[in-house]
């Protein structure tokens, strides 16, 4: 079973009721276990600000899908849900990201694992940290210490 941390954000359509969405989806997924999920956090957009803040989340998954599958699959999620792309860091139904695969390091053309903005994001930071604080980003260091060098200005949790 690998360990794998799925980034979920939104800020389109009831973005809470989107991310309850994927999450239903998750557990719906072949060979797949949710073992946990964070807190929802509100924040900043990070491109055009004309839109919407997001709803950010974590969750935990162990699962026996390769990250090439699990990458397909999430994609399958995203478009299940109407995910329609509009513009580069622009709003969106639900995006789901791969944060980390166990402690693997990947650089595919089409998948980055850790993903590549893991370091810089305190909406993947701070979730992450609330479900599992020890965890250790593969040539970043802690989770805890990447958290100490953002300066999170604009996140808090929601209650759903
Ligand atoms: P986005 O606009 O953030 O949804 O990016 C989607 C694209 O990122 C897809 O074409 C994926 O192949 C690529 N990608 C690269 N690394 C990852 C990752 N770790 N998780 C999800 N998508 C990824």
């Amino acid at each position: 079973m690998a360990r794998v941390f799925i980034g979920l954000g939104s800020n389109l359509s009831d973005p809470v009721r989107q991310l309850k969405r994927a999450i239903e989806h998750l557990k719906l997924l072949e060979k797949t276990s949710v073992m946990r999920c964070s807190s929802f956090y509100c924040s900043k957009p990070q491109g055009p600000q004309d839109q919407p803040d997001f709803v950010n989340a974590v969750c935990l998954i162990d699962t026996l899908l390769s990250p090439e599958r699990l990458l397909l699959a999430l994609q399958d999620i995203e478009q299940t849900q109407g995910r329609v792309k509009q513009r580069h860091w622009g709003e969106r139904l639900i995006d789901l990201d791969i944060l980390l695969f166990d402690d693997r390091i990947i650089s595919w053309p089409h998948l980055t694992i850790p993903h590549s903005e893991i370091a810089h994001r305190d909406f993947v930071l701070v979730p992450l940290s609330e479900i599992a604080p020890d965890t250790v980003i593969p040539n970043m260091g802690t989770v805890t210490s990447l958290i100490a060098q953002l300066d999170n200005s604009y996140l808090y949790p929601i209650q759903p």
